[in-house]
């Protein structure tokens, strides 16, 4: 179970509470077009208002690489936030983040009020956890409360470094849940607990497959990384993504598969390609049989039927990477086939976010799910076991 301080066991009547949220939305002309993450962070901020905080909210936006760019500023993300939560959330538009407006901004503010910084990146000290920043941020604020799962793999100021300066922190109710239904899953899983990657590498989820090899009873790979597998195989890929330096760790992974007693399904076709792109003709081979001047795009059907029947049994599902180039209608299909099959089960179904949640929403599958993880890179280290830097600065319980 969590070790950490959660917002249940904070007194923040009459107090300052600094909130790490992840308002990292996509957007588009200054429109938010996804806004997930924005319903996500209401909870704790919701439980902050009504217990009386005054509850000031900070977030990064994309990547303005320590100076302000008017393109990604949080202003839209304010706007949203107050029709969501039916209050006034004021803006608190100031360059430096913690400059005289945003102090003036805090200043004026009555329990219960709600005040969002600008774009904690817009600093260049941001991503270098350097002091000054942190002490800044700190210094608007009693309480500290991290609720963005999303960047709790990387220590900076408004993560990890705010922490050293305040009186008090804790988790928040999303980052809580990240936690809880990410740790079960592997520490703790009903089973079968059967695993799902897919994606682009395999160098991206060495670590990844190593640690659930430990721990699953069947793992599946498609996607981009599977021909790396294939080629392990003897198999012939044609001009599918391959990263010749990982072959040998592919037979070793299969070797531990078979020790350790897993079913580790590869795909067993593929929909090929000669071209990189949604109308190129396809047809679908054997896995292992790709010609050359062709590239795998997707799993074909025999796969989708085999990873399918493999997800039917299982209690407990985790999925992340999509099984194909899903971005491409035409190459989505193995893609649907696995956010179907786990939409149809009763079992606990776990997404770790990036592309496999952009799918699945996509897909019209997202409420079918238990737990849709809000941060791909955050989710995939914390199946690695590792420790995550913005939840291990947070005051233990
Ligand atoms: P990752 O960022 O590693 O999770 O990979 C996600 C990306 O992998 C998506 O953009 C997919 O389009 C891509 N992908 C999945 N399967 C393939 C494939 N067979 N060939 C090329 N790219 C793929």
């Amino acid at each position: 179970m969590l070790q950490k301080k959660t917002v249940d066991q904070l007194q923040v009547k009459g107090k300052h509470v600094l909130v790490r949220c992840d308002f990292n939305v996509p957007l588009k002309d200054g429109v938010i077009t996804d806004e997930n993450r924005i319903t996500a962070a209401l909870p704790t901020i919701q439980k902050l208002m009504q217990d009386g905080g005054k509850v000031i909210l900070c977030s990064h936006m994309g990547k303005p690489k320590g100076e302000p760019k008017p393109e990604l500023s949080l202003a839209p993300v304010a706007k949203r936030l107050g029709e969501l939560l039916g209050k006034e959330v004021v803006f608190a538009k100031d360059d430096e983040v913690v400059g005289p407006n945003a102090k003036a901004a805090v200043a004026k503010m009555q329990d219960g009020d709600v005040v969002l910084l600008e774009n904690t990146r817009y600093r260049k000290e941001e991503t270098k956890n350097e002091d000054n920043f942190s002490q800044e941020l700190a210094s608007l604020a009693d309480i500290f409360v991290n609720d963005a799962f999303g960047t709790s793999h990387r220590a900076h100021c408004s993560t990890v470094g705010v922490t050293k300066f305040v009186k008090e922190s804790a988790v928040g109710y999303l980052m809580q849940k990240e936690i809880e239904f990410l740790g079960n899953a592997v520490e703790n899983p009903t089973r079968p607990f059967v695993a799902i990657l897919g994606g682009s590498k395999v160098s991206d989820k060495i670590n990844v497959i190593n640690r659930l090899l430990e721990k699953v009873d069947t793992l599946i790979i498609g996607g981009g990384m599977a021909y790396t597998f294939s080629v392990a195989m003897g198999g012939h890929v044609g001009n599918s993504l391959l990263e010749a330096d990982k072959v040998e760790y592919a037979k070793e992974m299969m070797k531990k598969a078979k020790e350790k007693g897993v079913n580790f399904l590869l795909p067993v076709d593929t929909v090929i390609a000669q071209e990189f792109k949604n109308d190129a003709p396809s047809k679908t081979v054997p896995s292992g049989e790709i010609p050359d001047g062709w590239m795998g795009l997707d799993i074909g059907e025999e796969s989708r039927k085999l990873f399918a029947d493999a997800i039917q049994d299982a209690k407990t599902v985790v999925w992340n990477g999509p099984m194909g180039v899903f971005e491409f209608e035409n190459f989505a299909a193995g893609t649907k086939a696995i956010a179907e099959a786990m939409a149809n089960i009763d079992a606990t179904t776990i997404i770790g976010g990036g592309d496999s949640a952009a799918a699945v929403n996509q897909m019209g599958y997202g409420d079918k799910m238990t737990h849709i993880s809000t941060g791909g890179g955050a989710s995939l280290e914390f199946l690695e076991g590792k420790e995550l830097p913005g939840v291990a600065a947070v005051d233990d319980l």
